[in-house]
């Protein structure tokens, strides 16, 4: 369901109303800086609607997850580690580690990035 949920730390930060060191802003996605960062670029890439994960959102059928994984892309261009190499990371569930159930991407990169990950 898209919406925006009043409690939700992520729609709060596309509301503006919660400040974050935005990097890019289309008409479906925010991308900005994660606040405790895991590698030189880590940069979430979230839709600007509501979905508690990857899997909410891709059973949406709404393109949401196109855009999030295109402007993850483009934030990893423009961070200029497309050509390098990056990750994108949807931890979904608390047991993958999910913390905030906004979905969102992590765009990881600017170092060497170990496989399988812990
Ligand atoms: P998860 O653990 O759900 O996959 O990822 C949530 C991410 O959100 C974490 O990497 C965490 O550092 C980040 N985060 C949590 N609160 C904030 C915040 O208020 N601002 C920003 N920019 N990132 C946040
Ligand atoms: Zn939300």
């Amino acid at each position: 369901m898209a919406t925006s949920r009043p409690d939700c730390l992520f729609c709060k930060i596309v509301a503006g109303e919660v400040p974050a060191d935005v990097v890019r802003a289309t008409d479906d996605t925010v991308a900005f800086r994660d606040i405790n960062p895991q590698a030189p670029t880590h940069v979430l890439v979230i839709p600007r609607d509501h979905y508690a994960d990857a899997g909410e959102a891709a059973r949406a059928g709404a393109g949401v997850m196109d855009a999030v994984a295109r402007d993850a892309h483009e934030v990893a261009a423009a961070e200029g580690i497309a050509a390098s190499g990056y990750r994108l990371v949807f931890n979904t569930g608390a047991g993958a580690g999910q913390t905030v159930f906004h979905v969102h991407g992590h765009v990881l990169g600017g170092r060497g990035l170990q496989w399988p990950p812990g």
